[in-house]
């Protein structure tokens, strides 16, 4: 039976290690990390979302900053927002909840955050150094290095192993798969139009399900002892739930929990660590700042 990779624990460690750094911070440099999040609109989920970040912060003593602007917001008065928020000395980290309304151009938003605020690494510079040999990105982009983080604190060495990505999004399959480049793994990338990819995925010794396919990766898609790391969240119907539906991953989770050497459960795996990375990334923008 695989061994079950508690994220939400995990993540917990690492959250009271943060908070430690940010209370040893404003003591020895009176200086307390920031982070603006910034939301458009009143989607539900993405209120949702907000609201948990938010929450995260206040835990590990990181002050938020919350901007919340209307759906009819031009993209130019949004930019000047994240102009606003780039000059302020107290704010070290920006997110923009996506997506953003239909009228906004998220790319270009997404690039107006000065690079050295990109908590959450989407900036195509941290991209690009993340793919270059020899670069060092300021920020990895927060689900991605969740997953490395998950890989290591569970004692799984990358180094020259075969690693399948399923999935080649610009913020989970492509950024992991570098990252799993970086860290020396052979790595090989399955989307939507790879034949096959049963047979791919039955080789790799570790597994990054990316693909947003409800139990899509069967038990036997599986090297037996493989880690299996499961980043897809999706709903599917439940009548027998209050809410008429469950989460449910990309990985056939009974299938796979047999087959499996290490597997992350869904929900209770890899999102916790996103917001988890998310609060570690706004804590080093706000060390930088440390006069050396
Ligand atoms: P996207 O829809 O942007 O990308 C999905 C990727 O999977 C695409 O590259 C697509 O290929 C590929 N794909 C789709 N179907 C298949 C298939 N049958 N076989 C192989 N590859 C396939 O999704 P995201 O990357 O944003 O998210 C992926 C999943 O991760 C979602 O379930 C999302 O909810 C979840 N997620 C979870 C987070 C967390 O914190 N736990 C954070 C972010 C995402 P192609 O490029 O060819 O279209």
């Amino acid at each position: 039976m695989a061994k079950i990779i508690d994220g939400k624990a995990i993540a917990q460690t690492i959250r009271n290690e943060i908070a430690d750094e940010v209370r040893s911070l404003s003591d020895s440099y009176n200086k307390v990390p920031g982070l603006a999040v910034v939301i458009v609109g009143t989607r539900k989920d993405s209120q949702s979302y907000v609201r948990m970040k938010r929450k995260a912060c206040a835990e590990v003593g990181i002050r938020s900053f919350d901007v919340d602007l209307p759906e009819d917001i031009s993209e130019n008065e949004l930019i000047d927002q994240v102009h606003k928020l780039n000059a302020d000395l107290d704010v070290h980290g920006i997110l923009v909840q996506l997506p953003l309304p239909k009228h906004i151009n998220e790319e270009k938003v997404l690039s107006e955050i000065s690079i050295d605020k990109d908590v959450d690494g989407f900036h195509p510079l941290n991209i690009g150094k993340l793919a270059m040999k020899g670069r060092e990105p300021l920020f990895l982009p927060c689900t991605p290095k969740g997953c490395l983080e998950l890989l290591s604190r569970s004692g799984i060495s990358v180094k020259g192993k075969r690693a399948v990505v399923v999935g080649r999004s610009n913020i989970v399959g492509l950024p992991v798969a570098l990252l799993l480049l970086k860290a020396d793994a052979t790595v090989t990338i399955v989307h939507s139009h790879t034949q096959d990819s049963e047979s791919i995925i039955r080789e790799a010794d570790i597994v990054i399900a990316a693909a947003g396919q409800a139990m899509m990766i069967k038990g036997d898609w599986i090297k037996p002892g493989a880690a299996v790391i499961d980043v897809g969240t999706n709903s599917v119907d439940d009548p027998s739930k209050k809410v008429g539906y469950r989460l449910v991953g990309d990985v056939d989770f009974q299938e796979a929990s047999k087959v499996a050497g290490w597997l992350t459960p869904v929900p209770g795996g890899v999102g916790p660590m996103t917001v988890a990375m998310l609060l570690k990334n706004t804590l080093d923008a706000a060390k930088r700042k440390i006069p050396q």
